[in-house]
């Protein structure tokens, strides 16, 4: 089964795949209980999982975009990996063994194995990879553990690029503080207005990783037309979303946010003031009521 996982693993752009233990991760749900991020995962992987005699890692690359996008690469390959490592443990189930996807905190378990390092910035990093990765842990009793490691090189002492760099100011000497990091603060459809001045692209914040000196041998790529079309801003403005939503994600942009976010851009180089009186008017979200009255009164009053 082994070959066959491999296989299936990366025709599905799955470029590695680990098969490891299961391991405690105390560290992890120490801060978790501190942070309240992801409660729904498990710290005690074989305890969640009892049927699984191997858990796989399976790591999915992406090429970043140019940091001047307002289109985030990562979402665009977070959404297309989920569907993939679906359609993986489907593919491995259908072999009539035991296979499901894990809620496994997935860069603790990489972190335990001695798979990568973690940056300054919180993030896991791979050699070859940097921090452009998606991860995910599978269970399943398909196999055996076969553990192995994959040691990358960790931060310079002296290095403060990222914490430099960070508009929130999330990243000290000791590494990130995620409380204080902008993705912390817009996992809801509204985010506090400090978010919406710094931010620069959809859904998060890459400073960290568009800065980091291990992810500058990355080629880098550009959002396809149907990316662009999707993601135009007056189209958002406008509350068409449905394009967009289906590429990053529809759990993850309920209530308007997309159009939330397109209105707070637009509105900052002064675009779009009718789409947004529009909006103000018809839109059945009160979130995107709320923000085109914010920058219909802050952004465009004097004109
Ligand atoms: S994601 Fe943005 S706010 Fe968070 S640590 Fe990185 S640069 Fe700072
Ligand atoms: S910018 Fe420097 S300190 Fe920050 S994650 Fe990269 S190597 Fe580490």
């Amino acid at each position: 089964m082994y070959e066959f996982i491999q296989t299936e693993a990366a025709a599905r752009g799955f470029e590695k795949v680990f098969f490891l233990p299961s391991a405690l991760l105390p560290e992890w749900k120490a801060a978790e209980e501190q942070t309240g991020v992801a409660p729904h995962l498990h710290w005690d992987p074989a305890a969640g999982y009892p049927k699984a005699t191997c858990f796989l890692l399976v790591v999915f690359p992406y090429s970043p975009f140019d940091p001047t996008e307002r289109i985030s690469a990562y979402y665009l390959a977070s959404q297309k990996s989920y569907h993939a490592v679906k359609d993986l443990v489907a593919a491995i189930a259908e072999q009539g063994v035991y296979c499901e996807l894990a809620d496994v905190p997935a860069r603790a378990f990489a972190l335990k194995h001695g798979i990568g390092v973690q940056g300054k910035n919180g993030l896991l990093r791979l050699p070859g990879y940097g921090s452009r990765i998606a991860v995910y842990v599978i269970a399943t009793d398909a196999c055996l553990p076969m553990p192995e490691t994959w040691a990358a090189v960790p931060c310079p002492d002296g290095c403060t690029v990222c914490y430099d760099a960070c508009p929130f100011h999330a990243i000290g000497r000791k590494g990130l503080c995620v409380t204080e990091c902008m993705r912390y603060h817009m996992q809801g459809t509204e985010y506090p207005e400090a978010v919406y001045e710094k931010q620069i692209s959809h859904m998060g914040c890459e400073v960290c990783q568009h800065v980091c000196p291990h992810n500058a041998p990355l080629k880098r790529s550009a959002p396809t037309e149907e990316v662009r079309r999707a993601f135009d801003l007056r189209r958002l403005v406008e509350g068409d979303t449905k394009a967009a939503r289906e590429l990053v994600g529809r759990n993850k942009t309920g209530n308007g946010k997309l159009t939330v976010e397109a209105i707070r851009f637009a509105a900052r180089q002064g675009l779009y003031r009718s789409e947004i009186e529009k909006a103000l008017e018809t839109s059945p979200f009160p979130a995107v009521q709320r923000a085109a009255e914010a920058v219909l009164q802050r952004n465009f009053t004097e004109t």
